[in-house]
């Protein structure tokens, strides 16, 4: 499993040492369907706190192992309050709709406590995308001076950022097509 969803949970992206670190989820709910609960292909890694704000209620929503959820929504990272946000890109699509829904339950919260609960995902995922605007910002710099070795050097540290294999990959990538680094997604 660990291997499968690289240690992230399935929802946030967010990235722990051990795959023990996360709960399991179930895809679709076992509640009305008991032999859905110990088949494999329902079983997704989940931090504790995406797995509490998924309640039964998301039974329709995107499965990051069969549907393309690069394509299915648009991620955005909003440039005053650095609040990640969630578009469906056919927004007449129920199942896309109900993932943006619980995408921005997780990210941003839905009540006082839940917004505030949040809080340290959004500054996470803000640290990360300094990092790689910084990285992006090295590389147009190295590329005027014409400076090869600092430009693969930054093309080094976008491509981690970037990566699967990284936390929010998603949301990284989406602010890394922004400046045409679409090349270096593994
Ligand atoms: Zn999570």
């Amino acid at each position: 499993m660990g291997k499968i969803f690289y240690n992230k949970c399935y929802l946030c992206e967010i990235k722990k040492d051990r795959p023990d670190n996360f709960e399991i989820d179930h895809l679709i709910p076992v509640s009305n369907n008991e032999a859905l609960k110990y088949e494999w292909r329902n079983l997704y890694l989940c931090c504790m706190e995406c797995n509490g704000y998924k309640s039964d209620e998301f039974i329709n929503i995107l499965d990051p192992c069969q549907d393309d959820v690069e394509l299915d929504i648009i991620y955005e990272l909003m440039p005053i309050d650095h609040q990640p946000r969630f578009y469906a890109s056919s927004p007449q699509n129920k199942t896309i709709n109900n993932t943006v829904t619980l995408l921005e339950k997780v990210h941003n919260g839905d009540d006082v406590k839940s917004i505030n609960k949040t809080a340290s995902l959004r500054n996470a995922i803000d640290r990360r995308a300094k990092q790689l605007m910084q990285a992006m910002l090295n590389f147009f710099r190295a590329n005027a001076k014409e400076d090869e070795l600092a430009k693969q050097k930054s093309l080094r540290e976008i491509k981690e950022i970037v990566s699967r294999y990284s936390p929010y990959t998603m949301l990284m990538r989406s602010l890394a097509r922004e400046y045409q680094f679409e090349d270096l997604f593994d």
